[in-house]
């Protein structure tokens, strides 16, 4: 963990003077590594993410918002304690502080999959890295603090990064309803969820239609931006825009669109297209400027209708039936085991058991499976996680004294 950091660090240079590829790489590669396990709300994962993220809004000089003077604001959902950031950038007019912009991402994602994982669609064990969903967002919003750090506009930006989007966007929830200060001085939010994944230009932009002014002040910029852009005028969306839009805020929401690793353990940070996610943060940072510079109201229009890609209900189908089909090849070794003295131990296995029918026993101890070490249940479900039926995998066990291997085919 401590050498990722060091290399995020050391990548990113100041002055700041652009919206650069290797600040994104550097932030994505960290937030999706295998050592945030999936940055699941409330678990150590997310802890690194916060406190990754934090360490960013410190270095940035931005200012922290919460009553007791901190960059994190936390709440408690499923049980466990999460936790939303929040960086404020002041504006250059004193006079306008109470016109305050929020730029926010969700932070958390599905975890390692298995019961109790928000929507993670992989195997149990699986680490469901999200680095399109949603460290592409993170890192914008980062990316964008860094830059407008260093160009404030006359009004204040409010970064934020969310927390428990997965759960049913909690984190979003919790701000709106108890937000550190009136709820009417957010005149706009602008919400960057799944944004690495941009192929021949696409962007989707919803929520155009929050605010009256939207389309005269921002068509303009979106027509000129070089990016296909599909429009929505519509208001909510599976995502942290629909919480500030219930709360009656206008809201934005930037999407790339779903791809054959939503939600799967391949999201990984290799896959990102990260020359066009800095296309997409330009168009963010144009329309956060011409709202910055608009002197005028915006007025709040509610659009309660989901506002989505044309073809996303279809993509969406397909992306279950791709999963189902790879369910369905996963293959099962039948081990029931106990955690007994830093060890598995076998507990009495079904007769159809694909362990049993290769010769393991009760009361075997397993040392490892395909040479990985398996001294708990954690171990045991990533060592058999991707595993197919079919497949022949080595099994060593420790019985009376002598370690012993077995083949067996998964079924
Ligand atoms: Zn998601």
């Amino acid at each position: 963990m401590i050498a990722t950091l060091l290399l995020a660090s050391l990548l990113i240079q100041d002055p700041p003077s652009e919206l650069r590829v290797q600040d994104l790489q550097a932030h994505i590669g960290f937030l999706a590594s295998d050592e945030l396990e999936g940055r699941e709300s409330g678990e150590r994962g997310e802890k690194l993410a916060v406190q990754y993220i934090v360490q960013q809004w410190e270095r940035l000089g931005l200012k922290p918002i919460a009553p007791d003077g901190a960059y994190t604001l936390a709440f408690e959902a499923a049980g466990k304690k999460c936790t939303n950031t929040a960086a404020l950038l002041p504006g250059t007019d004193p006079k306008l502080a109470d016109q305050i912009l929020v730029i926010g991402a969700h932070h958390d994602h599905a975890g390692i999959g298995g019961p109790g994982s928000p929507g993670g669609m992989g195997n149990p064990g699986e680490i469901h890295n999200g680095a399109d969903d949603n460290a592409s967002g993170t890192a914008g919003v980062i990316e964008l603090a860094e830059w407008f750090a260093a160009h404030p506009t006359r009004r204040p930006i409010l970064f934020m990064t969310f927390s428990a989007e997965e759960r049913g966007l909690l984190g979003s929830a919790d701000f709106v309803a108890h937000p550190p200060f009136p709820l009417q001085n957010i005149r706009a939010m602008l919400n960057c969820d799944m944004i690495g994944r941009s192929s021949d230009g696409y962007l989707f932009l919803g929520g155009l239609g929050t605010a009256d002014e939207f389309h005269a002040l921002l068509d303009p910029i979106i027509e000129n931006s070089g990016l296909k852009v599909e429009k929505s005028d519509d208001g909510m969306a599976p995502s942290d825009n629909s919480s500030f839009h219930a709360a009656g805020v206008p809201a934005l929401f930037f999407f790339t669109h779903i791809h054959p690793d939503y939600h799967m353990p391949g999201d990984d940070a290799d896959k990102i297209n990260y020359p066009g996610e800095v296309a997409v943060l330009q168009l963010v940072r144009a329309i956060v400027q011409a709202i910055q510079d608009h002197d005028g109201p915006l007025t709040f229009h509610e659009r309660p209708e989901m506002g989505m890609p044309a073809d996303f209900n279809e993509r969406m189908s397909e992306h279950f039936q791709h999963i189902m089909q790879r369910r369905s090849l996963h293959g099962s070794a039948g081990l029931r085991v106990i955690e007994a003295d830093g060890a598995l131990v076998l507990d009495e296995l079904r007769e159809e058991a694909p362990a049993r029918k290769a010769g393991l026993q009760k009361d075997d101890r397993l040392v490892s499976v395909n040479g990985m070490p398996v001294a708990d249940k954690e171990q045991l479900r990533r060592a058999l996680a991707s595993g197919q039926k079919g497949e022949v995998v080595t099994i060593v066990v420790r019985r009376g004294g002598a370690e012993r291997q077995f083949q067996v085919t998964l079924e």
